[in-house]
């Protein structure tokens, strides 16, 4: 039997940074093979091809990049690798994971992974962290789940995972949806079946601007007016609880509303916007009366992304609100037939 290909690609990270005198603290270094070099064992698992394809700080990634990964990704697993691996730096985890799994087509898994500890610190989490996401990648039973995100044995999904954490190893939570799964003696061991995911169709142009307006305690959200001006193609707004803003944020977003698309998605990290529970001026239900978007489970970042992807793809203003919810909202399963146990 032939053994199954994974595809590595670097991007740059923690994973990947050593230290530099010239800048004051560590910067990205190595690249995918000295990675896969790092990990015994690997090559005895699979076919594994090492590529880089950037060697930056997450923070500096974006939908080009980004793009350039799915072309790479997809090129490999047409080119018959079993699964592919992303090697990148965590902060912005949660959002390249749910970017690509916006377009990601195929039943291959495409792993993301990184490290919150440098390959040089003692107890060096990447290692570890590449060795499953490849155990991941390889698996049948990560087929047909999209992008998944793999850091300290725990798989996450895109659309549900977050850094909770600034340095910790432990970092990656999915608050709402669970993690999709753990890594348990070489293999992965998933806790649900794959569900269908909603895709987004290619851009056709380049990506918009979106902003993420915060609600925050005696501020009526005058970043978002002032968002039009600087070009932004439409607003997130990050706000209080179930989705409230102030009385003067109210009026903004009915102003902006006529002019850009305005999802009202919670600050809070975890659940979902409500609809039909207050009324009061600012509330879930006075903001959708006055023409804004809520984003139901979706959180800021994410509906920013998906905002944005809709924008790229030339979605007509009139068709948004149902392809958001498409995101938003989570699909209603039929009861299942409890079979007697014999
Ligand atoms: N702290 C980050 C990391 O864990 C740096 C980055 O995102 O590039 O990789």
């Amino acid at each position: 039997m032939s053994r199954p290909s994974v595809a590595i690609a670097s991007l740059g990270g923690t994973i990947s940074m050593t230290p530099s005198a010239a800048a004051g603290g560590v910067v990205p270094k190595l690249d995918a093979a000295q990675l896969v070099a790092a990990v015994p064992g690997l090559g005895e698992l699979a076919d594994i091809s090492a590529e880089p394809i950037f060697q930056l700080p997450s923070a500096s990634l974006g939908p080009e990049q980004l793009l350039a990964c799915l072309a790479w990704a997809e090129g490999k697993v047409a080119g018959g690798a079993r699964g592919v691996v992303l090697t990148q730096g965590t902060d912005t985890i949660e959002e390249t994971a749910f970017f690509l799994d916006l377009y990601w087509r195929h039943p291959e898994p495409l792993i993301i992974t990184g490290a919150m500890r440098t390959p040089l610190a003692a107890g060096a989490d990447g290692p570890a962290n590449l060795l499953a996401a490849v155990q991941v990648a390889m698996d049948d039973q990560s087929r047909g789940r999209g992008v998944l995100v793999v850091m300290n044995d725990t798989i996450h999904r895109a659309r549900w995972v977050c850094k909770s954490d600034s340095l910790s190893v432990q970092t990656f939570v999915s608050p709402d949806g669970g993690p999709a799964g753990r890594v348990v003696e070489g293999q992965p061991e998933y806790f649900h079946p794959p569900v269908d995911r909603p895709l987004a169709s290619p851009p056709t142009r380049r990506f918009p601007k979106v902003a993420v307006v915060p609600a925050l305690l005696g501020d009526d959200g005058d970043l978002a007016v002032a968002a039009l001006d600087l070009g932004y193609e439409a607003i997130v707004v990050a706000a209080f609880g179930a989705g409230h803003v102030s009385f003067g944020f109210a009026a903004h977003v009915e102003r902006l509303s006529k002019v850009v698309p305005v999802v009202i998605a919670s600050r809070t990290g975890a659940g979902a916007t409500a609809s039909r529970t207050y009324g009061f001026s600012g509330s879930e239900v006075d903001l959708a009366r006055r023409g804004a978007l809520l984003s139901k489970w979706l959180h800021p970042l994410k509906a920013r992304l998906l905002l944005g992807a809709l924008l790229a793809a030339g979605t007509p203003r009139e068709q948004i609100p149902d392809a958001f919810a498409k995101w938003g909202t989570l699909p209603r399963h039929s009861p299942i037939q409890q079979q007697p146990v014999p």
